[in-house]
């Protein structure tokens, strides 16, 4: 782990964080969703906390996004315990009274991490690299659409913008109330890293990049953004969301992952100059291990049945396990960059992705591809798998995945897979308004 978790740090950092003017310790960790779950903790009482463990209801992670806990039927909604990563606490910009800090999830008796923990998952993924002398590094690259509550429109929301072209600009003209600058700047204070903010290629679809770090670092800090993106849209009045296709005439958001392997000498494991296309044969068996389990990760990739929308042809999302050279069709590309940029970017993430558990499985994947040294197939090749059309396919390719299974833990895979498919149950069952206006005229 980043950090050793020790009561008396604890204490003396309330201490100091108290001076600042800090009265909370908002204790957040990331669910099978990838939203934000925790409690606000008293500063006089964090040190306490830290050292017990905050405990918390085990089917929040098993429960749906209408508040449903999809367990099975002897369950009995014991313990677990949030337990602070003292490392990621933060003072929040646009709150300064608030800190937050980053959980892990452990068992009651504090002995082993809590299965199905995303971002335990993905530690120990990295620990599998710290053994081959690696360290996995991350840049998270998200989209999200501003939307008004109207109750007066269609589905109770219209754009914040609703202009055609607006891609790429900046100021007034895309961000009349000034939000997204706002959100630009807070992030950055936050500590994400935050790099560049615009306004995206769909009408009201922006994007703020964040720079890279450690995989477990940059996947905080993806989930941190979209927590705090959607903290501060409701604080302006708006609603931020990473739904991947919110719109039938606009394209959708992506969660594209720059990652790269760190050398013990800090040099890109990537990157070597003297090979004549500056890349070492690690990349090749990282993209080959990634291509391999690409049908399995886009369950990961794209959990929502909503997410199989923005992944059709001619629309900048993938559609096959392929990849390219600075090609932004293909599930993955390798920018330009080489030496410290040398890198792949990985495009099938839909926004509504969780942080964590996307970097534990692609790392796994990749892994994979090293342990074993595959070889990708050619570049750009139009014969290249097509992904799963649907997040039930999707789903079996997970579950029939043992390497990523055991990677990412059994238990794990099997609540996200549970709770997944109980969503695509609610939706197959319900009647949408396409079909009302299909057939009720006609038929
Ligand atoms: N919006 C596209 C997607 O869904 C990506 C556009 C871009 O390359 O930034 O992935
Ligand atoms: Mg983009």
């Amino acid at each position: 782990m980043a950090s050793v978790w020790m009561k008396r740090d604890a204490r003396t950092i309330a201490d100091e964080l108290g001076h600042e003017g800090v009265t909370t310790v908002r204790l957040i960790y990331s669910d099978l969703h990838g939203v934000a779950r925790g409690k606000d903790i008293p500063i006089a009482a964090f040190g306490e906390a830290a050292g017990a463990g905050v405990p918390f209801c085990s089917a929040v992670l098993a429960t749906d996004l209408r508040h449903t806990p999809v367990v099975d039927d002897d369950e009995t909604f014991g313990d677990l315990l949030a337990r602070p990563d003292l490392d990621t606490l933060r003072i929040v910009p646009w709150q300064p009274e608030v800190a937050w800090c980053v959980a892990d999830l452990w068992s009651p008796d504090r002995s082993t991490r809590w299965p199905a923990c995303p971002r335990g998952a993905l530690a120990s993924v990295c620990e599998r690299y710290a053994d081959l002398g690696l360290s996995p590094t991350a840049g998270p690259e998200l989209e999200f659409f501003l939307l008004e509550r109207d109750p007066a429109a269609p589905r109770g929301v219209r754009r914040y913008v609703d202009t055609l072209s607006r891609s790429y600009t900046v100021g007034y003209v895309s961000d009349p109330r000034g939000v997204v600058v706002d959100m630009l700047d807070a992030c950055e204070r936050l500590g994400l890293q935050a790099t560049t903010a615009t306004h995206e290629f769909s009408n009201s679809q922006y994007e703020i990049t964040i720079g890279h770090s450690s995989a477990l670092d940059a996947a905080d800090r993806g989930f941190l953004l979209k927590t705090a993106v959607k903290e501060m849209a409701v604080r302006a009045g708006l609603l931020a969301t990473f739904m991947g296709k919110p719109f039938n005439d606009q394209g959708g958001s992506g969660f594209h992952v720059h990652l790269s392997l760190t050398a013990a000498d800090g040099r890109n494991a990537f990157a070597d100059e003297a090979a004549p296309d500056g890349l070492s044969p690690l990349l090749p068996q990282f993209v080959a291990g990634v291509l391999a389990h690409a049908s399995a990760l886009t369950a990961l990739l794209a959990p929502t049945v909503n997410a199989y929308r923005r992944m059709v042809p001619n629309s900048l999302a993938p559609t096959r396990a392929n990849w390219g050279h600075d090609d932004r069709i293909a599930f993955l590309r390798i920018p330009l960059e080489r030496d410290r940029g040398a890198r792949i970017e990985v495009r099938g993430g839909d926004a509504a992705a969780g942080a964590h558990l996307i970097v534990a499985g692609l790392l796994a994947a990749g892994l994979d591809g090293i342990e074993q040294a595959l070889q990708p197939p050619p570049a750009g090749d139009p014969a290249a798998p097509a992904l799963p059309r649907s997040l039930a396919a999707a789903l079996d390719q997970l579950e029939a995945d043992a390497t990523l299974v055991a990677a990412l833990g059994p238990e794990l895979v099997a609540t996200f897979v549970r709770l997944k498919r109980f969503e695509i149950e609610r939706f197959n069952a319900w009647v949408s308004d396409w079909e009302l206006d299909e057939y009720a005229d006609h038929l």
